[in-house]
């Protein structure tokens, strides 16, 4: 059977090699935004008032005036049609961590047998899905499953090509009947909007003439390809999105041979259909590589306002796995579908920017007198200090739970990174004052021919969880297969936090007759002595980290169960209503749906890991027993001893009645009932995953005797280096 399914993909990628079309994408220039609804298209096609009155409310956040939605749905149809579309669809994002689309029509019947293709302002403004079969942890009873989608005009329209069919997509925030968050969109503005609010006091004081704050985000997509007849012979790669068996292969990554290795040609032809298409819906991906482990890449866009690379993120993750079968492979997101080798994150690139274009985390030449820069970097320190355990929260699940914390990803302590250069100017500070900024000179090769290289001030660190990397943060515990909505939205809540205090400090002593330099110069040495536990430049993988960091009192979670509390304490739940971004019983129902996404998540995987046992891995054990023993009795009858096949024989039972063993003891595991969420979700890590683990030693201990035409799942080997 295994060689049955290798047999298929080779030929699926001789045909492919065969019939190879010219790779698309070569005119992206030509094609960027062409299925976007975009500001060209919009100043275009819409009255100059109208115009100008959405831009406001894109640019400024002003509230959308009246009228403008009916102009706006006009224009959006009109566009839409020309290209084909027949749908229109509120797209949105409940917390399940996909996206939800319900398509509608354009055509209206007339009465008299005839139908006109109409889209009114009110069709584009709200829209009603049932949402009773969408999670709200609480926030709506069954019976009154009333929930609104309303347009975010500041998120451009699209248009979906899928199936030869053509829809309009309109982003979307949804909203229970009380007005209640039911999604992730809703309070990632309200934190944008807070994070603003907040930084816009500091930078009045230093005199700009900003009116408007934007949290940036660039986010960099790790993600495994693999031939899809492998995929569709593994039940567990279908639905539980990672490998619950699997050997290990006696090559895996120790080489380092794969990381910005060559790209296979089948897979350079993916990633360019790929971003042709995303090219198309206006998302500015612009680097793609190999990853550390076998089959895996990476794709990341240019940075842009956090709502919109949000959408832009969720876009890629659908655009990834639906080009991938057009090419024979599949894409794998989740954060570690094959043990043993590296799993995928998505490192959240984040800054503040504001309206004349300003990067605020920029430190500039002279760093240390770049006060204003000082002040916000200060501010990101305090935040991540003080609301640790949120961010640590904000990545916890069962798929993460793979990596965080394994010697190939940030570890489970958040700590922040700074390098040598500011961690130099925040220990000046905190003798005192900042006098000088170390300066990287120039890189010398000693080679002649080749150009002088500036050099940054400092190295990199690949073990943080959270670097700054040059003008803006690197949050890095992200997982490959979520959202990332909320370590934005936990990100600009807490800095929000910490500027304000900032500002009003400043503020105070400014009212005072100081000048804000000075009173800044100030408060620094205070903020860097509370919260400078937190920085961490060493090797986060190291055991002595874990013990430093357990002195300095910095949270460890190794766990989604452990970390998951910190969503709903008094500090958190506080500071989430005192910006208003999410109300006491809102951030409840995140917390429960997170716990309960966790044990739903592992009752599935140890589900599957009992059928697979015991359809799949059982059945060719006790074959090759049979096998076995045939082989010793006839080598018997023929006067024989067969010693080493007797032994064989031995090893084979005792492993399978081992494993049968296992199997049971996992299924009885899963009987389980328990008074609370959070108590299952205890069992679950304690007794139901070790239970999976021990299982799967079971197996793989079999699969490395089992014959290959016994085997009935594509192997390692195969699954990594056969492209
Ligand atoms: P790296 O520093 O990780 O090698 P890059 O410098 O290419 O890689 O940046 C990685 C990501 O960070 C990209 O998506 C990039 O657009 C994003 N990025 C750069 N500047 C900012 C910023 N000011 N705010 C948010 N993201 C940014
Ligand atoms: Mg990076």
């Amino acid at each position: 059977m295994g060689s049955a399914v290798l047999g298929e993909a080779i030929s699926a990628i001789r045909d492919w090699s065969v019939s190879r079309e010219a790779v698309p994408g070569s005119r992206a220039g030509e094609t960027f935004g062409s299925l976007v609804f975009s500001d060209a298209e919009q100043q275009k096609r819409l009255p100059k008032n109208v115009y100008a009155a959405l831009r406001r409310t894109i640019t400024q956040g002003e509230p959308l005036e009246a009228g403008v939605a009916d102009a706006v749905a006009k224009a959006a149809k009109e566009w839409a049609v020309e290209h084909g579309a027949t749908h229109y669809t509120h797209w949105f994002q409940p917390l399940t961590g996909i996206t939800a689309e319900k398509h509608d029509s354009f055509l209206n019947p007339t009465g008299d047998g005839k139908a006109v293709l109409e889209f009114s302002g009110k069709e584009l403004v709200k829209g009603e899905p049932d949402a009773s079969s969408f999670p709200s942890g609480g926030l709506r009873s069954t019976f009154e499953a009333r929930g609104y989608t309303a347009w975010d005009p500041t998120s451009p329209m699209w248009l979906l090509q899928s199936g030869g069919t053509v829809t309009l997509v309109i982003p979307t925030a949804f909203v229970s009947w009380t007005g209640e968050a039911l999604d992730k969109k809703t309070p990632l503005l309200r934190s944008m909007e807070a994070l603003s609010t907040q930084a816009l006091r500091i930078l009045k004081l230093f005199g700009s003439k900003a009116t408007r704050v934007i949290a940036t985000c660039g986010p960099e997509q790790e993600y495994f390809l693999i031939d899809r007849y492998f995929y569709l012979s593994r039940p567990d790669l279908i639905n539980a999105g990672r490998t619950l068996f699997g050997a290990a292969p006696p090559k895996g990554q120790e080489l380092e041979d794969q990381y910005f290795g060559a790209i296979p040609d089948r897979v350079l032809a993916f990633m360019a259909d790929v971003e042709a298409e995303l090219y198309k819906l206006g998302v500015p991906v612009k680097t793609r590589h190999n990853e550390v482990a076998p089959s895996q890449y990476e794709i990341a866009p240019v940075f842009e306002n956090a709502n919109i690379a949000t959408d832009h993120q969720m876009m890629v993750m659908e655009t990834l796995k639906r080009v991938a079968p057009k090419y024979g492979l599949a894409c794998l997101l989740h954060e570690k579908p094959f043990a043993g080798v590296n799993g995928s994150g998505k490192h959240v690139n984040w800054s503040m920017g504001d309206d004349l274009g300003n990067n605020l985390l920029s430190p500039g030449q002279n760093t240390h007198d770049n006060i204003q820069f000082l002040i916000f970097c200060a501010a990101v320190i305090r935040a991540v200090n003080r609301y640790q355990g949120l961010l640590r929260a904000t990545v916890g699940s069962a798929g993460n739970d793979h990596r965080l914390g394994a010697n190939e990803a940030p570890p489970a302590i958040i700590s922040i990174f700074l390098g040598d250069m500011l961690t130099d100017i925040f220990e000046q500070i905190e003798k005192g004052g900042a006098k000088s900024t170390k300066a990287g000179g120039t890189l010398d090769t000693g080679v002649g021919v080749l150009p002088k290289l500036p050099r940054d001030a400092g190295d990199r660190n690949r073990t943080s969880p959270f670097a700054f990397t040059g003008n803006k943060f690197e949050f890095r515990a992200v997982s490959s297969n979520q959202s990332i909505a909320y370590p934005n939205i936990a990100l600009n809540v807490a800095v929000a936090e910490s500027v304000d205090y900032i500002a009003t400090e400043l503020e105070k002593a400014v009212a005072g007759g100081k000048k804000v330099e000075d009173a800044a110069r100030e408060l620094l040495p205070k903020i860097v002595k509370e919260h400078k536990r937190i920085i961490f430049n060493g090797n986060g993988y190291s055991k002595e980290w874990e013990k430093e960091a357990g002195k300095r009192g910095l949270l460890n979670l190794k766990n989604t169960v452990d970390a998951l509390p910190q969503m709903v304490t008094k500090e958190t739940v506080a500071l989430f209503e005192k910006y208003k971004v999410l109300n006491e019983r809102e951030v409840h129902a995140r917390y429960e749906i997170m716990v309960e996404t966790y044990n739903k998540t592992i009752n599935v995987e140890a589900q599957l890991t009992v059928l697979m046992a015991n359809r799949y891995v059982l059945p060719a054990a006790l074959e090759y027993a049979k096998q076995v023993g045939q082989s010793v009795a006839a080598v018997k009858a023929a006067g024989g001893k067969s010693l080493e096949g007797k032994k064989l024989l031995d090893k084979v039972t005792k492993l399978t009645d081992e494993f049968k063993k296992r199997t049971d003891k996992l299924e009885a595991s899963l009987d389980h009932s328990a008074p609370s969420a959070e108590k299952h979700a205890k069992h679950f890590r304690d007794v139901v995953i070790p239970a999976m683990a021990a299982l799967r030693q079971s197996s793989d201990a079999l699969e490395a005797i089992i014959p290959h035409e016994l085997w009935p799942l594509p192997t390692y080997r195969e699954m990594l280096f056969v492209k």
